[in-house]
């Protein structure tokens, strides 16, 4: 009776184990074709000065609209993407297409720095820079406007590697960010050795720093530990006028979320800047 009961549950499991291979599979096709014909594109979500509101910069965050009509969250196909050696194509599309919409601003007059992210494994390739290099060669584009972005948790990855190369980066110019920061476990030794410009404080903290006076202390020495080692610093997902006060009164100068702009289209951009009230880095 007990084996009867276990070899149902065995075959139940594993139809919905087979369901969701075949899923995922048809899905890493897609993503394979979308990534091939350069397919995935990129919107824009503004940076901000929290005390004045001035455009700083834009973060480019890829965006897939699958063939069936719905948009699949970066968090998913990011993730297929590293895991079947798709990412490096993907990123470089989406560094392009940063490039690209980088001149069209600068174009209108809005003359600030598109942040990119890219992943740890391939900034690493020794031929990484290089490539980056003959892009900005070809689209005729200043490496200073485009700034990296890369997660916490990536930099210790490629711990053994990626020093060389960041400082290989800062001496061409480039400004390189550490993303997600706090949810990482890099020591202060290590985090000192980088040639970073930013420190990026995972939205988690801003979320949770109204809640628990523990919460507001860690995000107060994340603040000041920016300062100790020369980084500036940028809070994400800030939804609200109290979290942005918040981070004002602890020292953070810098953020981007929902309370300004969700990120957009670039079209949008060009006419949320038009429309937009505060003070804007604009050229001459
Ligand atoms: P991230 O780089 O930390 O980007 C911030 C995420 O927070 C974005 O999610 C953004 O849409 C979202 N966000 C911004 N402000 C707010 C807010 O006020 N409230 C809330 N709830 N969310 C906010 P998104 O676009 O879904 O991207 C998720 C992650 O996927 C990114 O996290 C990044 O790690 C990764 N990603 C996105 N585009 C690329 C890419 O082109 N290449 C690589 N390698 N990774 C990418
Ligand atoms: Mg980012
Ligand atoms: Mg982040
Ligand atoms: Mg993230």
């Amino acid at each position: 009776e007990h084996a009867k009961r276990h070899g149902l549950s065995f075959l139940v499991y594993s139809e919905a184990l087979a369901t969701a291979i075949s899923e995922r599979y048809a899905l890493l096709k897609d993503l394979r074709d979308a990534v091939v014909k350069d397919q995935i594109e990129i919107y824009l979500q503004p940076k901000v000065s929290l005390e004045n509101g001035e455009l700083i910069g834009f973060e480019a965050l890829a965006r897939w609209k699958h063939h069936s009509g719905s948009y699949i969250p970066p968090d998913q196909f990011i993730t297929l993407a590293e895991s079947c050696g798709l990412i490096g194509r993907l990123d470089e599309n989406i560094m392009r297409r940063s490039c690209v919409a980088l001149k069209a601003l600068i174009e209108q007059g809005i003359h600030v720095p598109i942040s990119v992210n890219v992943t740890g494994g391939d900034v690493v390739r020794p031929d990484y820079f290089e490539r980056l290099e003959a892009l900005f060669r070809e689209l005729d584009v200043d490496s200073q406007l485009i700034e990296l972005e890369i997660t916490e948790t990536q930099l210790i990855e490629e711990k053994a590697v990626i020093c060389k190369q960041l400082d290989v980066l800062k001496k061409s110019g480039m400004k390189v960010n550490i993303d997600d920061f706090g949810t990482g476990y890099s020591s202060l030794a290590y985090l000192s050795s980088l040639a970073l410009s930013t420190l990026k404080i995972d939205r988690s903290f801003v979320w949770r720093m109204a809640d628990s006076e523990k919460d507001w202390q860690i995000l107060k020495m994340i603040i000041d530990l920016a300062q100790v080692l020369g980084l500036s610093v940028i809070a994400e997902g800030i939804e609200t006028d109290i979290q942005r006060q918040n981070l004002i009164d602890l020292g953070c100068q810098q953020g981007q979320g929902y309370l300004f702009a969700r990120p957009m289209p670039l079209e949008q951009v060009i006419s949320w800047v038009e429309g937009y009230s505060g003070s804007l880095g604009r050229t001459q």
